[in-house]
């Protein structure tokens, strides 16, 4: 059974996954002995067959149950002496239900992590497992632990970074709660305790804590979601050692600050101050109980089981401190929140029959104005009026009660959001590389997984497009690039086809008839609404395969990971993100300085940004660029300092939606390992040859191992020559015109005498 593992697999579409797993196992060997039978609730359970006669086969499971069942319903099993491969490319058949078992096998034992291929599975074990720490980290280091770790993937990075002299990336994916954050903190412990010495390590570990408080919420699906994707680039030097670091981040969830669904929170930040500020600074900020504000009041939560809020924000804090935030810039950020949660507070009156407001000049309102450092008037006047210019004239319209909410809420967004940003560039100059750039990096990315859920908005419509970009990352490294080297150098690969995203991708970026193009077009508009951009898509995507109009205001994208239907509700105000100038105008007026900055990084956004006539409409609106389009422009920046690293890829995955320790719902994993294509990175590389390495430099790596002087000098006959000498298979190997090809774990011999002699 096990020659099977060597068998050449056939070249099938990905887009089929179940026939694609069927045609596999048509080449299992007709002799089952054990399989898989599926249950009616979708769970796999494994039996022994009996007897088989035809098309019917008679099974046994273990609990004494017999059953008569179709031979075709059955799927053949792996032999017991591969319960808990460590990589599934050992396996003998590659099917879903062996897949699936293999990694439980190995969650029961805590041993959550698990190779697929060059692909790092983790699966979060919602505990604290005995897997980390220095011990740890020494026998990676030594390599005297093989078994998969993020730590191996942090190591293999810290070694190619310096055998290749390329930059790496590690690349991060799951849904929300699958362990993102975890991981990367882990891969950073590794990098720390490798390359520290300097001290400033210790700093970038520090910089985790200050961006969960301000970054992270509690959600239905995360105690401790991140609501923000994030790349940070570490430096090293030429001696390996870190030189500093590089904090970029993306789309923060600004809506939480001023809106949260029940059972969630708003950002940790918030309840950490209203819980830890020492009695001095509380009186300052005139800070009450979190239950006292209407921002954190609406999810009806306030505490997170097994998490000390003022204990946290002694952390955060501390960690301000490491990271050279100044305690006078520390209690202006604790006023900014402050006064966050007060403009939530802030209540309107009705004026005149016409529903015109003004602010009521309560303790809300004067905590605002003295928390910011401005007249409690000006104040007033920014919230419930406009200025407007008419031609030659300036006017003041006064606004309705709806219409000064939607304002008060929007400065409060913004007061949050500029905050976290000058967070970010306060850490990063902290960290900066010095003038000596010398070194190469390594990046962690960790980034929202895809998301789809009952009702689908803005946020997911920008996440899912980020995701479509990144799985084209991880399908042309790992199938295009692989596929096209092989052609390019001569050599003899059966072609593998890929599900390719292109069309998805092309349905958002096409100019001028694309999601994106027309999400921009429909907020220039004045008159544009929600309703009118549905319909525009309609009009002219209807003929886009990955598209789909939806009954009233929604439309269904057809994404690598599966179908989304998308509520446009909200999407053009998202999108618009508008701030009144009136509101600029106020905080750069104020005393404080924080806001004056976040003023000036305003203005200057939107004079920078400004590409095409957005926002003109309104007079007196900033211009600034939407939404969606300064998103696309991270993301385009950012794959392109992708492209130019070696990816390592981690591919998270939740074992159940409870957050709990021990459950393993096999439903829940495979529909996330078909998301991520883990399955089809296994079946590729598994009959591929993963590991390359150019003639001279194979040549140059191994040459000085022989035994005996070959006769001609050229990298090629020199390379031969070690592949003789180190008795490599021929099955193992191909030569191609500029370079060598392996089948995994061949080069580790050769790697071994060369670190030994
Ligand atoms: P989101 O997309 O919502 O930010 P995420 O993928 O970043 O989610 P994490 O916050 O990293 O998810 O993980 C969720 C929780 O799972 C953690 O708070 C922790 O309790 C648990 N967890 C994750 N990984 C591990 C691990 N390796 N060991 C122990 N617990 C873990
Ligand atoms: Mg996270």
């Amino acid at each position: 059974d096990l020659d099977s593992a060597t068998a050449p697999l056939p070249s099938v579409s990905t887009s089929n996954i179940e026939r694609r797993w069927s045609d596999i196992t048509s080449y299992a060997p007709k002799k089952k002995v054990q399989s898989w039978f599926q249950l009616p609730n979708g769970n796999w359970e494994l039996g022994k067959i009996i007897s088989s006669s035809g098309t019917e086969s008679v099974i046994s499971f273990p609990e004494g149950k017999v059953l008569k069942v179709n031979s075709d319903s059955l799927i053949p099993a792996n032999p017991d002496i591969l319960d808990g491969v460590d990589d599934l490319m050992q396996l003998s058949y590659l099917n879903e239900p062996s897949v699936l078992y293999n990694l439980q096998y190995r969650y029961n034992q805590d041993m959550i992590y698990t190779k697929a291929g060059p692909v790092l599975v983790a699966v979060n074990p919602f505990k604290a497992v005995p897997l980390y720490g220095n011990d740890y980290i020494q026998a990676y280091k030594n390599k005297s632990i093989e078994s998969p770790h993020v730590y191996a993937i942090a190591d293999t990075a810290i070694r190619e970074m310096s055998r290749d002299e390329v930059n790496q990336s590690i690349i991060i994916s799951g849904e929300s709660g699958a362990g993102k954050t975890e991981t990367a903190k882990i891969a950073m412990q590794y990098l720390a305790a490798l390359g520290g010495g300097s001290g400033i390590e210790y700093e970038i570990l520090k910089t985790n804590p200050i961006l969960e408080a301000f970054g992270n919420a509690k959600t239905l699906r995360n105690d401790n979601s991140s609501r923000f994707g994030k790349l940070i680039e570490i430096h090293f030097s030429e001696t390996g050692k870190i030189s500093g670091a590089k904090i970029q981040t993306f789309l923060l969830e600004k809506s939480r600050v001023v809106q949260c669904a029940e059972g969630e929170r708003s950002y940790h930040i918030f309840y950490q101050l209203c819980a830890g500020a020492p009695s001095a600074l509380k009186e300052k900020l005139n800070l009450k109980d979190v239950g006292e504000y209407n921002y954190l009041k609406q999810g009806n939560c306030y505490s997170i089981s097994g998490v000390d809020d003022s204990e946290q924000f002694r952390i955060v804090k501390e960690a301000l401190d490491v990271v050279h935030v100044s305690k006078e810039d520390q209690e202006s950020v604790f006023a900014m929140l402050a006064a966050v949660l007060w403009l939530g507070n802030v209540s309107f009156t009705i004026l005149d029959n016409e529903n015109h407001v003004e602010a009521v000049a309560d303790e809300s309102l004067i905590n605002v104005a003295k928390l910011i450092g401005c007249d409690i008037a000006d104040l007033n006047l920014a919230l419930s009026t406009r200025k407007m210019r008419v031609g030659n004239d300036n006017i003041v319209q006064k606004l309705t009660l709806s219409q000064a909410i939607v304002t008060r809420d929007a400065l409060a967004k913004s007061i949050y959001a500029c905050l976290f940003e000058w967070l970010v560039d306060q850490i990063n100059k902290s960290l900066a590389v010095g003038k000596r750039r010398t070194g190469r990096s390594i990046s962690i990315l960790d980034i929202y997984g895809f998301e789809s859920f009952d009702r689908n908005s803005f946020e997911q419509f920008c996440i899912n497009y980020a995701n479509e970009r990144l799985q084209q990352h991880f399908n042309r490294h790992l199938f295009k690039l692989e596929q096209e080297e092989y052609i390019q150098d001569g050599i003899d690969w059966a072609k593998v086809d890929f599900d390719d995203n292109q069309d998805c991708l092309n349905l958002f970026e096409k100019k001028p008839l694309g999601l994106l193009s027309l999400l921009d077009e429909e907020s220039t508009f004045p008159n544009g609404t929600d309703s009118s951009f549905a319909n525009k898509l309609k009009q002219h995507l209807k003929s886009n395969p990955c598209f789909r109009g939806e009954r009233e205001k929604a439309f269904t994208v057809s994404h690598f990971a599966g179908e989304v239907t998308y509520d446009t509700t909200g999407f053009l105000e998202k999108n618009r993100d508008l701030l009144h100038l009136d509101s600029i105008q106020l905080l750069s007026s104020c005393l404080c300085h924080l806001p004056r900055i976040f003023a000036s990084n305003m203005l200057n956004q939107s004079e920078k940004l400004v590409v095409g006539p957005l926002h003109k409409a309104g007079g007196a609106d900033s211009q600034k660029l939407s939404v969606a389009t300064k998103f696309k422009g991270q993301l385009f920046q950012l794959m392109q300092r992708l492209e130019s690293t070696t990816p390592h890829f981690i591919r998270c995955i939740k074992p159940n939606n409870l957050q709990s320790p021990g459950s393993y719902e096999q439903g829940l994993v495979l529909q996330q390992l078909r998301c991520c294509g883990v399955l089809e990175v296994v079946r590729i590389s598994r009959s591929g040859f993963p590991t390359r390495m150019s003639h001279q430099k194979f040549a140059r790596r191994y040459g000085f191992l022989l035994l005996e002087n070959v006769a001609s000098q050229d990298p090629l006959s020199v390379s031969v020559a070690i592949l003789h000498q180190f008795n490599i298979l021929p099955e193992m190997y191909q030569v191609g015109y500029t370079k060598l090809f392996f089948r995994t774990g061949q080069i580790g011999a050769l790697e071994d005498t060369r670190n030994r002699t």
